[in-house]
């Protein structure tokens, strides 16, 4: 599966971009003003399809003021990984 172009969250068109490098050397970023994600390139391949989940929960947070922690961000990127990838409906890593 290739990175995405874009992801719709709630009635948002997100963009999706990869850079080499972000700011701090996080490994995502997700603008709410802006909708866009953008993922670090450089990190293990395989965190890569975690920490996109990762920004479509922080996203899913900013529409739907859900008013999520950190840490529970974490844990619902990295359970939905998980379970997605169990079922064969979610990459391990990007092409
Ligand atoms: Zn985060």
């Amino acid at each position: 599966m290739n990175l995405p172009e874009s992801i719709q969250v709630g009635p948002f068109r997100y963009g999706v971009s990869a850079e080499q490098k972000l700011e701090g050397d996080r490994w995502g970023h997700c603008d709410a003003n802006w909708r866009i994600i953008t993922l670090a390139k450089d990190m293990p391949p395989r965190q890569q399809s975690v920490t996109l989940l990762h920004e479509i929960i922080h996203a899913a947070d900013d529409v739907f003021n859900i008013d999520l922690k950190e840490h529970q961000v974490q844990v619902l990127a990295h359970s939905l990984a998980q379970a997605l990838s169990s079922m064969g409906a979610w990459p391990e890593k990007f092409e």
